[in-house]
């Protein structure tokens, strides 16, 4: 049976987005409990055609490490909604800002569900654009969910020589800004810019912060932009496991051409024996 828009009623908001608003919802029979994202009829063409896109996006995948879409609802007056399964603990960007401690253990069971989720995108010729803190879902199982396909893309060829500006500067790829920092052949792999993206956000849940800049330090966006592009990758402190140290080299890999893919990582040392 699917669900309709008089089916459920809202209860609170989650969040506030580029454009629309994210509810906690409940289904009036089953008192089920969902998310929904709501994009107004009144709101930006640009948030429009982001959510159209997520809605197609989210229509292709099917995957544990993808969140789940239960149904698309779009009224008459031109608001579009997307019901999702209700990830009760919020974002990996809460549980830092709420002092949450990742240990090394912990955060290799986050970096699977990840890699598992990014390996499905990519084999579906999706990129995501946009992984960070605040787009990873977690639930009360621990279950860890890619979320937030706005500025998704979904690719027509294996290799895009376009280098569109999307995403948050903070977790972009060197490449991104840099052409000169492209694959050794030259062409753009948008692919290996969702594992460089991985790479910060599991150093930043492993440190507490986000690595470029000390903790609660804000970010002055050139300044930032020349280190990504012109220094070393940031890497972990010295007491870490080698397997641990070397999963993150492996996703921040300046050169795009070494950086592991998601297939590969899912090989390392690092996330041998995890149980989901
Ligand atoms: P935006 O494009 O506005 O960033 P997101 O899809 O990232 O949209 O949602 C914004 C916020 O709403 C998230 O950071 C999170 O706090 C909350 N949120 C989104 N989807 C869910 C969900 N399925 N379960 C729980 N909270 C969610
Ligand atoms: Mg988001």
């Amino acid at each position: 049976t699917t669900i309709t828009a008089a089916d459920i009623e809202k209860i609170q908001v989650l969040g506030h987005g580029n454009g629309g608003t994210v509810y906690k919802v409940r289904h009036k029979r089953t008192s089920a409990t969902y998310a929904l994202k709501v994009v107004h009829s009144d709101s930006d063409p640009l948030n429009r055609r982001q959510i159209l896109r997520e809605i197609s996006i989210l229509r292709r995948t099917d995957s544990p490490y993808v969140v789940n879409c239960l149904g698309v609802f779009e009224k008459s007056g031109g608001d579009i909604a997307i019901l999702m399964e209700y990830m009760d603990k919020g974002t990996l960007e809460s549980l830092i800002k709420s002092g949450a401690v990742f240990s090394e253990e912990i955060v290799a069971k986050i970096a699977y569900q990840v890699v598992e989720g990014l390996e499905h995108l990519h084999a579906h010729k999706i990129v995501h654009r946009d992984i960070k803190p605040s787009n990873l879902l977690v639930n009360g199982e621990m279950q860890v969910k890619i979320a937030d396909f706005g500025v998704s893309k979904i690719m027509c060829r294996t290799l895009d020589p376009c280098n569109s500006y999307v995403g948050t500067c903070a977790y972009m790829s060197p490449e991104r800004f840099d052409p000169d920092t492209y694959g050794n052949d030259g062409t753009y792999n948008a692919y290996a810019s969702d594992i460089w993206s991985l790479g910060l956000t599991l150093l930043e849940l492993y440190m507490g912060h986000f690595p470029y800049l000390p903790d609660g330090q804000r970010p002055d966006w050139a300044t930032l932009m020349c280190v990504i592009c012109f220094g070393e990758p940031p890497s972990l402190p010295d007491c870490v496991t080698k397997d641990f140290r070397s999963f993150i080299e492996c996703c921040l890999q300046k050169d795009s051409s070494k950086r592991w893919t998601a297939s590969q990582l899912l090989l390392h040392p690092f996330l041998q024996n995890i149980k989901g």
